[in-house]
């Protein structure tokens, strides 16, 4: 996948410029040890133009999850937001991802970087786990500790747990990973939350040692408009033997149904499961243009 061309835009360090003259140090703390703090939007386009879907929720966990390592953003919600529309006029798209990050100057200590870098790239992504419904294993990896990790915070190093679940389940045949936390219950995927069905019901994982998405809160409330309760709690490999659906959710997969877990396949067909219902509703959802705080700026 090719993420820019010549005619790119990105914004770097309080400037619009090409991706191709951008110049990053190669003795970035980030690049080393992995200390960077990115996020995740979508822009869709709707009847009054492009809309960033919950823009400043988004950007608002960003800046926060930035302090937390020591790389305070010097801009503030509003600000951030005005950017991230700009970059998309700049490049001239209605739908895109949107990847903001910052990372660290200079630094081969471990200790905190004064110095930082902000970074913000639009490109197209629409099938980020690739196909539309999913073949997935339980991976042998389990998701980092929250004694070690924040895992609340979306930060660069975090990913490379991610990044061997993934090889490992390729490796074996399947699409994507589904990660246990390291008590052995069911926590998310390598870059998506987790639900599934069973009677009528959906299920998903209690926050602790998942990273909790935004698209996941956005399916509690298409769920409650469904009248379909979701249940929060630890659940353990074995409660998937016998479900009638599963999905991921997340800025990028948005919702992508599961085919199999463990060459299991599901009881009901995709289209015929409340995800798939959701699914459909968070089309809808995101590309309609009335919202509470719709604004372009
Ligand atoms: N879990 C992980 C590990 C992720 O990387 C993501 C994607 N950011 C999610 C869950 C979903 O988060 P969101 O819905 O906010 O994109």
């Amino acid at each position: 996948m090719k993420y820019y061309d010549k005619d790119t835009v990105i914004f770097h360090n309080g400037e619009f410029i090409k991706a191709e003259e951008a110049k990053a140090d190669l003795f970035s703390q980030s690049l080393h040890y992995g200390n960077g703090v990115f996020d995740a939007m979508r822009a869709y386009d709707t009847a009054l133009g492009p809309h960033i879907f919950k823009a400043k929720e988004h950007i608002t966990r960003f800046i926060e999850a930035a302090k937390t390592m020591h790389l305070d953003i010097d801009y503030n919600v509003d600000e951030l937001v005005g950017v991230s529309y700009q970059l998309l006029e700049e490049n001239g798209f209605t739908d895109a991802y949107i990847r903001p990050l910052v990372y660290a100057d200079e630094n081969m200590d471990l200790t905190p970087t004064k110095k930082h870098n902000l970074f913000i790239a639009a490109f197209r992504w629409d099938k980020f786990l690739g196909k539309d419904l999913l073949d997935i294993t339980i991976s042998a990896y389990t998701r980092p500790s929250p004694y070690s990790f924040n895992v609340e915070a979306k930060i660069s190093g975090h990913y490379i747990n991610s990044i061997v679940s993934i090889a490992e389940a390729k490796e074996r045949g399947f699409d994507d990973a589904l990660l246990l936390d390291v008590d052995g219950f069911i926590s998310e995927g390598t870059g998506a939350n987790f639900f599934f069905e069973k009677g009528g019901k959906l299920y998903t994982s209690q926050r602790g040692h998942i990273y909790p998405g935004i698209t996941r809160n956005v399916v509690f409330d298409i769920a409650k408009s469904l009248g379909v309760e979701v249940v929060e709690g630890q659940y353990k490999p074995e409660d998937l033997n016998d479900i009638d659906g599963a999905f991921f959710t997340g800025t990028a997969a948005q919702i992508t149904g599961i085919n199999s877990i463990d060459k299991k396949p599901m009881n009901k067909d995709w289209e015929n499961t409340i995800g798939c219902e959701v699914f459909e509703k968070y089309r809808q959802f995101v590309t309609q243009s009335e919202y509470d705080n719709y604004s372009i700026i």
